[in-house]
């Protein structure tokens, strides 16, 4: 049996657990990087779009959601500050455990398998997966914490990253003069 996929225009931001475990969910369409506000965050053009198909699933008794992304985000590159490309494309795939059976279906995962415990991401035991947050803590995650081109036109010779902290402030050494000026 395969599950209907659901028309809505656009990705839900919550399904309800216990409606959809057993029959399956199915949800594709184009997400705009608008609707993710963190993710929107790191991008420079407001204008990405993601195609998103997502699927919750049971396969050998284990629930499974699924997140087959295509989608290349512009973001800055922290060298040059030029936009650059970065392919957040990839299948996200996490099982989704309750704590009552955890054990046994933890025996029956692969061990490079991602988990979520059902009454982690549902604090307030409503059973409600939030999961347009899901992908959105995901794609985070697949975005380079420091993402630079390749062959950035401001390579320089130097090993060391540009320094975090921001050089020392102009204005304060001529405010340090003009108090030495003014005394
Ligand atoms: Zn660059």
């Amino acid at each position: 049996m395969t599950a209907p996929t659901h028309q809505s225009a656009t990705l839900p931001q919550n399904i309800a657990f216990d409606k959809w475990a057993d029959i399956g969910f199915t949800w594709q369409g184009d997400v705009p990087v608008t609707a993710l506000p963190r993710l929107a965050g790191q991008v420079i053009a407001s204008d990405d779009v993601l195609s998103v198909a997502l699927t919750l699933a049971r396969q050998d008794k284990i629930l499974w959601l699924t997140y087959d992304v295509k989608a290349v985000l512009s973001v800055a590159c922290q060298r040059c500050l030029n936009s650059m490309p970065v392919d957040v494309s990839g299948n996200y795939r996490m099982a989704i455990l309750e704590s009552e059976n955890k054990i046994g279906y933890l025996e029956a995962l692969d061990e490079t398998a991602d988990y979520v415990l059902l009454d982690e991401i549902c604090p307030d035991g409503k059973k409600i997966l939030p999961v347009e947050d899901m992908l959105e803590d995901e794609l985070l995650l697949a975005i380079p914490l420091s993402p630079r081109h390749d062959d950035c036109d401001m390579h320089t010779d130097s090993v060391g990253d540009v320094a975090d902290e921001p050089a020392e402030n102009p204005f304060a050494v001529l405010e340090q003069l003009k108090g030495k000026l003014s005394g």
